[in-house]
Parts: structure tokens; sequence; C-alpha cells
């Protein structure tokens, strides 16, 4: 069947500057370039282009330019190009559209129509650079009551386990299978370094990176692939999967093709069959039925680590957040719909959950009307982009943002959202061994404790204008926001002032 797509990209090369040297062949892994032997000269095929910009970063002559394609449909706000081009596409493959990385519709952004404050006269700001400036964080249930021991050298009553990180910014969940082993041990090592952690995903935990434990979240998942108790007690947290903000209420699909020795072993599946994880959790029908996982998986660690559950960023978030707590978690994860993903139906993607910004407001809120926001701590998620973001959502009530696009770009991701082929041409979502060679696990961590690190100054230098010298003194701190461009309506739910009032 002839194809009707057209090409997305357009690829320049320009002649007086190429050297045919061939460097764009061998990076391109999706065969866009070909050497002509008979003219002996390059060429393209342009519509295998997906816009990842490796050729033209590896040109050595810089002779490529990739711009998007000016071919255009007859404009309609009805019918525009990308209804048009997924109906050809569902034409010419009768299946799913399936797309990677978070919602890119132009939903509002509410990190853009918040402001921060600063200090002025009164209450003076802080310098970051003379005076000290507290970013630790502690995740876990706080004690509402202290049991002091009444005799002497007897022991006080336990308190609930807490894990602390250096900075508010942990590394959200990307299985081994989705990334590749490479990404995934540079996402370990930067955690191991910023003092902060990585969640492995629900693909299992790779034997050679065991050692990173105390900076690793371990997932528990529906396909529950790699879980064990090895797999628990080495773990800092356990991590419940209910949903994910890229694909609330749907469960996951690792085709067979990807699923190689290393990630069998791993997920403990066979080689080469489909990784399918069900939509729900078979064994959770109910609250009381969460409630019973939350308390097998504390028995299976000995009581010694928070137990997070993580949910997608709904309509009734909140009602939600309240019966997790309830049910005994120690920590409530919230992904918003901009959350990244390997592979979504790209109709659920972009079609299903809410921004974040509203799902965190109103879960902070419910928990403190409730009284047991002191139970649970909130990691809050989904395409957070700079430090502005992480404080604001600290602001609206997140103990700390999990960042995974951001850290996947800091590493080379050019958001070319083709990670569900398993070719990403810079070795962070490769299956393909040989690509993902390409990335460097040390150059990568390093990438990605330099961003860490910038956006802790950065969070330093903000709070600082505030005149705050503790991260944990903004946590739910409202009036510290305005909001500027909002509605009603919205200002409401996010329980801030317009700015200027
Ligand atoms: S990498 Fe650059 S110089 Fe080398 S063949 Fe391709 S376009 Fe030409
Ligand atoms: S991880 Fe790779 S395939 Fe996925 S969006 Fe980034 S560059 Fe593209």
């Amino acid at each position: 069947m002839k194809s009707y797509l057209l090409p997305q990209f357009t690829v320049e090369r320009d002649a007086s500057r190429c050297s045919v040297c061939r460097a764009c062949i061998k990076e391109c892994s999706f065969g866009v370039h070909y050497y002509d032997e008979k003219r002996r000269t390059m060429g393209t095929h342009e519509e295998r282009c997906v816009g990842c910009h490796r050729c033209s970063t590896f040109c050595p002559t810089r002779a490529l330019t990739i711009r998007t394609h000016p071919a255009k449909f007859r404009p309609n706000a009805n019918w525009r190009p990308e209804c048009i081009l997924d109906i050809r596409k569902q034409a010419e493959t009768g299946g799913i559209v399936l797309a990677g990385m978070g919602c890119d519709k132009p939903y509002r952004i509410y990190w853009d129509h918040l402001l921060l404050n600063a200090s002025q006269v009164t209450n003076p700001s802080i310098d970051p650079l003379r005076e000290p400036m507290e970013l630790r964080t502690h995740l876990g249930a706080r004690p509402d009551r202290l049991a002091v021991a009444d005799e002497p050298g007897a022991p006080d009553a336990p308190l609930t386990p807490q894990v602390s990180v250096e900075v508010p910014i942990l590394l959200a969940a990307m299985s081994f299978g989705a990334i590749s082993a490479q990404a995934q041990r540079a996402l370990m090592q930067a955690a191991q370094e910023a003092g902060t952690l990585c969640n492995t995903g629900e693909g299992g935990w790779p034997a050679e990176l065991r050692g990173f434990g105390r900076h690793v979240i371990v997932q528990c998942a529906s396909g529950r692939f790699g879980v064990d108790a090895d797999y628990l007690n080495e773990a800092a947290i356990v991590e419940i999967k209910i949903g994910q903000g890229a694909k609330p209420g749907i469960g996951g699909h690792l085709p067979g093709e990807k699923v190689t020795e290393a990630v069998a072993r791993t997920r403990m599946i066979p080689p080469g069959t489909d990784a399918l994880s069900p939509a729900p959790q078979h064994d959770i029908y109910s609250i009381e039925d969460l409630s019973m996982l939350i308390y097998a998986l504390k028995e299976a660690t000995n009581y010694e680590k928070p137990v997070a559950v993580k949910i997608a960023a709904v309509h009734n978030a909140a009602a939600i957040a309240s019966g997790i707590v309830r049910a005994g978690a120690d920590i409530v994860v919230l992904d918003g719909f901009r959350g990244g993903t390997g592979a979504a139906p790209k109709i659920i993607r972009d079609n299903v959950g809410i921004p974040i910004e509203l799902a965190l407001a109103s879960v902070d809120a419910r928990l403190r009307v409730e009284g047991i926001r002191h139970r649970a701590s909130i990691i809050a998620s989904g395409g957070f982009r700079n430090s502005a973001d992480v404080l604001k959502a600290i602001a609206l009530g997140a103990d700390a943002v999990y960042v995974g696009t951001a850290a996947l770009i800091a590493m080379g991701c050019t958001l070319c959202q083709q990670c569900y082929t398993g070719k990403c041409a810079w070795g962070i979502a490769a299956s393909d061994p040989k690509l993902a060679e390409r990335l460097d696990p040390n150059v990568a961590a390093r990438r990605v404790v330099n961003l860490i690190n910038g956006w802790s100054l950065e969070i330093k230098e903000m709070l600082g204008g505030m005149g705050i010298n503790a991260i944990e003194s903004l946590r739910g701190n409202r009036l510290h926001l305005r909001g500027i461009g909002l509605e009603d309506w919205e200002l409401e739910v996010l329980g801030v002032r317009g700015a200027g009032t």
C-alpha cells in the first residue's frame, strides 16, 4: 500500500560543507541517510526523519540542518494537521497510534501563571552565599505524638521510618527495558552523587545496579516484574504503582522484541515474551485491598521502609489520596499528564487526566482539612521543567518532586517522542545494545548531577529572596504564591490569591 504520510521534517545538507564522511549514516538509527554509489553523493529518506537531531549534532562539518517540513495542509481549525496525520497512520496500520513522552497539547501550564514572592524591608531576604540554606527533605509519615519511655534505659516507642534526601528533587520511575541499562545506571549514579533517590520503574532492578540500594526506590506494579524479598529489602523506599500520569487507567506493554536476555532476567520472565502489566493490580479492588498490600510490603521489609503509592492525577485525586493515606501509605505520589512515558496510546496520553498543579493543590488541601497531612509526604511528578516549577510545587504542598523528562534531556534526549520504537539515537530509550552503548553512563550521570546542582543553587537563591532558609518552611505556604491570568475557579482550586491582592 502506498503511504500517504508526508515527511514531518526536511533534511538540508549543505553540499559545500559535506565531506561525505558518512558519519550521519552511522549515527541515524532511523535509516534516513544513505550513500548513492552511482552518483557518489549522499542522499536522504526524508520521510523517515523523526527530528532527533543526532546527525546534525555529530556532523563534523555542521553540514546538516533539520527543519519542520514546510508542506502544509489547507488551514482548518477543526481538521488540524495532527488529526489528518493520525487518521492516515491508522488507515495504513489499523492500530493504535503510539507516542512517547508526556502530553504535548497546549493545555494551561499553571506553573507559568504562578508567581513567587520576595522579601522587601521587613523579614529581609537571606544571602545564600553567606548563610546556611537547608534543602534536606524527609520523606515518610510524621508522628503526631511522641511516646517516651517512662523508665530510664527502656526504648522509646519507634518512630515511623523516614528517608532523607539532600535536595527535594528525585529521579522518576523509568524501567529497564523502556530505558537502556546505561541510562538506568547513569540515573542511579547521579542519585547517589547528588544525595537523592532514583526510581527503578516497574521493570525490576538489574543485579549489577544493586549497589545503589540506599538511593533507590523500587516499584511494585501490576506486573510484579522482578519483585522478590531481596528487591524490596535492598531499596530505600517501596512504591506501589497504581497509575501513571501519561496513561491513567491503562496498563503497560513491552513488546517481546524488546525483552532481551538481560531485560528478561531482570523482569523474571522468559526472553522474547511480551511483558504485559495489567491495567489494574488484580489484588486491589478497594482501599481495604490496597491497605493489605501496603501492610504486606511493610511486613516484608520489617516495617523499616516507607511505602509509597503512586496514582495518576485524575478528577477525584483528592478523595483517592485521602483513602491512600488512611490505608497506611507513608508517601503519596501524584503523576500529572505531562509526565513522560516510554510508550502510551496517543489518544489517552493527550485526553485523560488533569494537570499536576490542580491535583497537587487539591490533594494537599484535602489532607489538611482532614487533619491527616502529616501522615504522608506528597511527591509531585509530571513535566517539571526548571527550579521555579519545583519551588512552586513545594509552595503548593509537595514535599518533593520527581524529575524524569528533564533528567533525560540533560543526558541528551531531544524529545523526538520515538521512545516506543526502541531506536533512540541517543542510546537512552534504546533496546538495541549497540545503540545503548552510545550513552556513557559516567558522562550522562555527570550531566544529571550538574542539572540537580544548578537547580539547587537557584532554589537557594529564590528561597533566600523570600527570607526563608529551609525548604521545609515553604511547604504548602501558598501565601508565597500569587496567580496571574487565571479565572476565579482556578485560583480557588489552587488556593492562591490573584497578583496584586
Ligand atoms: S555527517 Fe555531515 S559531513 Fe558527514 S556525510 Fe553526513 S552531512 Fe556530510
Ligand atoms: S529518549 Fe530518545 S527516543 Fe525518547 S524522546 Fe528522548 S531522544 Fe527521543
